[in-house]
């Protein structure tokens, strides 16, 4: 190993750490630097944090503590393998102290710092909790259903749909999605909402699991300082037919799957697929459905066809076997009478019982 004369001391040294020997290196050396005292801002209500301009979502104060000090913890930039220990300890509601060691590797040696702080907490009210409080709101989702009544059912449906898009929104950050009021009528559903854009998400949602459609229009909300306020409200249409639900188109019937602009389902007669635009369901008709399901015995099986006793009349039936269909199991078939005619339950449906 060559040696080198230090350019500060003039002594012999075999390692220049920044230039410079050993021994002056660390002479001045400081591994950590933490200011004596720091604040950190809180939402009193929601214990979210106020940081670099905005508000985050936080568990709770000792992580804010955590998070405030890692924040102003400076260590030296030639520092490596870092090791950080924080012990935080509340005095009182609006005060913490920590202790804080930090250990490292400096090209090798090991360095170590310890020091303390004082946390001083703010409590505020964030922008979320102060809407909210305040009844703010900038759209109104009216879940309706078309030419019919939302069912209870129905409604709680859409409310897990929305409480699992808020907190999907939240943890991506958005803090206005929120609810501010929940109100129930005769014909549905209205629900006061702190964003457009968390409305429109809770709508998407909504149709892609029920059905349905929606709609958005501004409308005017009165008038503050001179100026008019315009709050969207979204048309949200539950659609007319629900999963399960058996309906006649022409001489059709169909096991509804699902009704958002299109309609799709099986064919009772043959267990086939079956799409239908919005205009070809205007004129159909709900005739039953498969939670009326009844047993009914195989008298005999042929290839293509089975021989059944309509558990109705008693008369032994003809059937075709539907597309899909697997031999009878313990000599019962799951039928549904529509309209005087039996059809076998499309095997699909079979676990996918409503
Ligand atoms: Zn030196
Ligand atoms: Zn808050």
């Amino acid at each position: 190993m060559t040696s080198t004369i230090c350019p500060k001391c003039g002594n012999n040294t075999s390692i220049l750490l920044s230039g410079i020997c050993k021994e002056c290196f660390f002479e001045n050396f400081v591994l950590a630097q933490l200011p004596q005292v720091l604040q950190a801002k809180i939402c009193a209500t929601c214990g979210a944090r106020f940081t670099r301009g905005r508000w985050t979502d936080e568990y709770d104060v000792e992580s804010v503590v955590l998070k405030t000090i890692e924040d102003s913890l400076s260590i030296h930039e030639a520092a490596e393998d870092i090791e950080i220990c924080i012990n935080p300890r509340q005095l009182t509601p609006h005060m913490y102290k920590a202790e804080v060691e930090v250990v490292a590797r400096i090209q090798g040696e090991p360095v170590s710092s310890e020091l303390s702080t004082e946390i001083r907490i703010l409590r505020e009210s964030c922008e979320m909790c102060s809407r909210m409080s305040g009844g703010y709101f900038e759209g109104i989702i009216q879940i309706r259903a078309a030419e019919r009544i939302p069912s209870e059912d129905e409604l709680d449906a859409c409310m897990r749909i929305v409480n699992l898009t808020i907190d999907r929104m939240r943890d991506k950050g958005d803090r206005l999605a929120f609810i501010t009021d929940t109100i129930k009528s005769k014909e549905g559903l209205d629900l006061y909402i702190g964003s457009v854009n968390s409305g429109r998400h809770i709508c998407k949602a909504i149709t892609e699991e029920i059905g349905g459609t929606f709609s958005e229009s501004p409308s005017l909300f009165g008038q503050k300082d001179g100026k008019e306020i315009y709050r969207i409200t979204f048309s949200m249409r539950l659609p007319r037919f629900t999963p399960g639900d058996i309906i006649a188109i022409g001489n059709r019937k169909i096991v509804v799957k699902h009704m958002g602009k299109k309609l799709t389902g099986t064919n009772l007669m043959d267990s086939s697929r079956f799409i239908a635009t919005e205009e070809e369901t205007v004129q159909a008709k709900q005739v039953g459905h498969i939670r009326d399901t009844v047993d009914a015995v195989v008298v005999s099986e042929e290839e293509n066809e089975l021989m059944i006793l309509d558990p109705f009349t008693f008369r032994t039936v003809n059937v075709k076997k539907p597309i899909g269909f697997s031999p009878v199991e313990d000599g019962e078939i799951p039928v549904i009478r529509i309209e005087e005619t039996l059809f076998i339950l499309p095997p699909e449906w079979r676990t996918n019982k409503i």
